[in-house]
């Protein structure tokens, strides 16, 4: 795409984030429910309507009810990864949320595929940080045939590093290239359904939640992992969000990264207000109990949305965190976070690292060219692809 056809942003005034008839008080008795839910049993579609709806105090009710069922099924461990931006921007897709795509004029810096070199510093660089998964992420709908070498290659350079879970987000994915990565010893792929399938052709139009859904389907079939989520506060109505998390129970990945929009200068949705830290973290408790097994990430807009409240993720239920840089922003010390988990009387799944190196501010080893060009946007980790 030309940059004469880039829209700078066309906001689109359709989308706000509105506060719906929102509940004071959960109408169901919600420890009953923890215990339905340890017991074996099912969050109905109803309840979770209501649960989605919850504010103030009532949402601290929510949380220890989630936080229940967390240590019920994952115990004191939580685990941390990485992203390694290894190829940013010049996307031919059209996502709203996104500072990569070549719609919008978002001041980023693009580059294309990193070195095998490069990428195994990355990898080595997580491990040894309190990574316990490491992926390299592209932009673009998908590989070309062209890219797909330079790829294979950066799979091989992530496998040089032992005792880190591989991953990458590549975006839509031929049956074939499903199976070279599996074959290469890729362990898990992330690509997020995004949000609800009626609200995605709000916000994507170049290619449909089904091509989504197909893809993560046949990288379940091969044998790959998937890590799965999606992106909230871009518009969605209540309704989306339980579609969204009845959606990912029905295809049941392995990881569920939760971002919360922090929306980019230059996007349609850069003028949407981010959504509060207790919606957030109601968001979290809510999805907790409709997902009770998975591993809960809480990805981008950790730091930008909940602010102070970050620890709080993992009392609404979260098991897991993005330590490092996001895709184009500067995420906060890894220690931070090691030590966050600390005081929360919590351990991550990584016994290599002696509780992280105090003195490793993540900067341009993780997050790459992307998070280097610089501090002026923020786009939704993981988000992409
Ligand atoms: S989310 Fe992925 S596919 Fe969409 S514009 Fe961004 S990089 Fe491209």
């Amino acid at each position: 795409m030309s940059t004469m056809q880039k829209t700078n942003g066309g906001l689109d005034p359709a989308l706000e984030n509105r506060d719906e008839n929102t509940l004071t008080e959960a109408p169901f008795d919600l420890l009953a429910l923890s215990r339905r839910i340890i017991n074996g049993g099912e969050m109905t579609r109803e309840e979770a309507d209501a649960c989605f709806r919850l504010r103030g105090d009532a949402v601290y009710d929510l949380m220890y009810a989630a936080n229940r069922v967390r240590r019920h099924f994952h115990g004191n461990k939580v685990t941390f990864c990485s992203i390694l931006a290894s190829k940013f921007g010049r996307c031919s897709e059209d996502c709203k949320f996104c500072a990569q795509s070549s719609f919008y004029n978002t001041g980023i810096e693009p580059h294309s595929m990193m070195e095998g070199e490069e990428v195994e510093k990355a990898t080595e660089f997580a491990r040894e940080n309190g990574a316990s998964a490491f992926g390299i992420v592209n932009s673009g709908r998908g590989p070309s045939q062209r890219e797909w070498p330079k790829i294979m290659e950066a799979v091989q350079a992530m496998k040089k590093v032992d005792g880190i879970c591989h991953c990458a987000t590549l975006g839509t994915l031929s049956p074939e290239q499903a199976r070279d990565l599996k074959e290469a010893g890729v362990r898990r792929i992330n690509h997020n359904l995004e949000t609800s399938e009626r609200h995605y052709a709000k916000i994507v139009t170049t290619h449909t939640w089904q091509d989504r859904v197909k893809t993560l389907k046949l990288a379940q079939e091969v044998g790959l992992e998937t890590c799965s989520g999606g992106i909230f506060g871009m518009g969605e109505t209540v309704e989306d969000r339980v579609d969204l998390a009845f959606s990912l129970k029905a295809l049941n990945p392995d990881v569920v990264p939760l971002n919360f929009l922090h929306p980019i200068a230059g996007t349609p949705l850069a003028h949407l207000k981010p959504l509060e830290p207790l919606v957030i973290l109601g968001i979290i408790a809510t999805i907790r109990m409709i997902l009770p097994k998975q591993d809960l990430k809480v990805a981008g807009g950790r730091e930008k949305n909940l602010r102070d409240m970050q620890s709080w993720g993992f009392y609404a239920g979260a098991t897991s965190g993005l330590i490092g840089n996001y895709l184009s922003t500067y995420g906060r010390a890894n220690s931070e976070d090691l030590q966050m988990i600390r005081d929360l009387g919590l351990t991550w799944d990584d016994d290599r690292v002696g509780g992280g190196d105090p003195d490793a501010v993540p900067a341009e080893t993780i997050g790459g060219g992307a998070a280097r060009a610089n501090g002026s946007f923020s786009l939704p980790v993981l988000a992409g692809n």
